[in-house]
């Protein structure tokens, strides 16, 4: 059967034959550690799972979430928005729900793009980035980052001609893969970059509740973001919800409408009564759940970075999501390392080439897996190294 041509451009799954190694391995009864995971171990919280109880029993909450969706999930979200960045949002004008984030990433591209025109993506990264771009017929432009500038793009260096013709800029904060955490200079600089080039500067914070020393800003404190930015909210990590689907995105309104455009015509929004739980999620005025979260998250990191440190591997602290973004030790490339790692140790490990050029030489752990396993995985490094 003869497929798309754009189906060939998305840039191949390089960790493919390691996922392949480690079903097999797990079937053939190795107890495999992995650590390759980017889902969180918890469950929901019970208070939003009797939410969403409650939510699917109404049959108003049945029907399709046409026009402004659930409008107490509108409101949840701006109120969210404004007790913990202190950012003011217009509830219909300057917020769509989202089916996650991804459902952002798909389709900003349709609204924003044409064939062969840029999308500045970060590299390393998260690959939606890039392959949204492709299905949309846009080329992605990695912006390279490195452990030197604490793995933020240096937007002067890229070219004039590129940014005059780029319609995307996408940046996530705090990071996977690396853990790192943007400062409030750098999303202004981004800002004026984006205003200057007239580009939708897209921000994803699918993580911006996972921190560890101080809190994570949205992009939607600078004063002007919002004449050219839109932020990506997603309740998949912040409440270990991510079968879920259901996210928000806000900012600059007439970016939002263009997305609520594509979005009319391809999806009919989230499911009502996943917007009633999400709403509840959102509403928990004292952050509970998530720091409790975090202090798992905590824990779980500082076994690992005082494991891995004796070990001498070389990593970057995260300070925010739940990853650790390791140099791989001897200096061979991410593939064989993580290749070493599961046919030695039996630990799944995800490839930094695997986010593209940029992470070559790096391989990224989930702290998603828990403190008694983390031991035992630095057990059988320690016996490998
Ligand atoms: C997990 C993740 C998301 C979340 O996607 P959803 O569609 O909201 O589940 C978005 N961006 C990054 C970088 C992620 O790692």
């Amino acid at each position: 059967m003869r497929h798309a041509d754009r189906l060939n451009r998305i840039p191949p799954y390089l960790a493919f034959e390691i996922d392949r190694k480690k079903r097999e391995a797990i079937s053939a009864g190795i107890d495999v550690i992995d650590l390759g995971v980017g889902d969180p171990d918890q469950p929901t919280p019970d208070f939003v799972v009797e939410a969403m109880g409650r939510a699917i029993r109404d049959p108003r909450n049945h029907t399709y979430a046409l026009g402004a969706g659930v409008r107490e999930f509108r409101q949840a979200a701006v109120d969210s928005m404004a007790r913990r960045f202190g950012v003011q949002l217009d509830p219909v004008k300057e917020l769509v729900p989202l089916i996650g984030s991804k459902d952002a990433i798909a389709h900003l591209p349709l609204a924003f793009v044409n064939p062969g025109e840029h999308v500045l993506v970060p590299d390393p990264g998260y690959p939606a980035y890039a392959s949204g771009t492709i299905l949309a017929g846009g080329v992605p432009w990695p912006m390279v980052m490195s452990e030197e500038t604490g793995w933020l793009p240096r937007l002067e260096d890229i070219p004039p001609a590129v940014a005059d013709s780029a319609r995307i800029l996408y940046l996530n904060y705090p990071n996977n893969p690396t853990g790192a955490v943007a400062t409030p200079a750098f999303f202004r600089e981004a800002v004026a970059f984006a205003r200057k080039h007239d580009i939708l500067l897209v921000h994803d914070a699918a993580y911006i509740d996972t921190w560890f020393d101080e809190p994570a800003p949205s992009i939607l404190q600078v004063p002007d973001a919002r004449e050219c930015a839109i932020e990506l909210h997603s309740l998949s990590k912040s409440y270990n919800m991510t079968g879920w689907r259901i996210g928000f995105a806000v900012g600059n309104a007439e970016a939002l409408r263009h997305l609520a455009l594509v979005k009319s015509n391809v999806d009919s929004g989230p499911f009502k009564a996943i917007q009633w739980a999400g709403s509840e999620a959102l509403s928990e005025a004292d952050g509970k759940s998530t720091r409790a979260m975090n202090e798992l998250y905590r824990r779980r990191r500082d076994l690992l970075v005082t494991g891995l440190t004796a070990l001498g591997v070389r990593f970057n602290p995260p300070r925010g999501a739940f990853y650790i973004w390791a140099r791989c030790p001897g200096g061979v490339d991410s593939l064989t390392f993580a290749n070493r790692m599961l046919e030695q140790a039996a630990i799944t490990v995800i490839p930094g080439v695997g986010f593209g050029a940029g992470g070559e030489g790096w391989f990224r752990m989930g702290l998603t897996v828990p403190e008694r396993r983390l031991d035992e995985a630095l057990e059988r490094m320690r016996r490998v190294l």
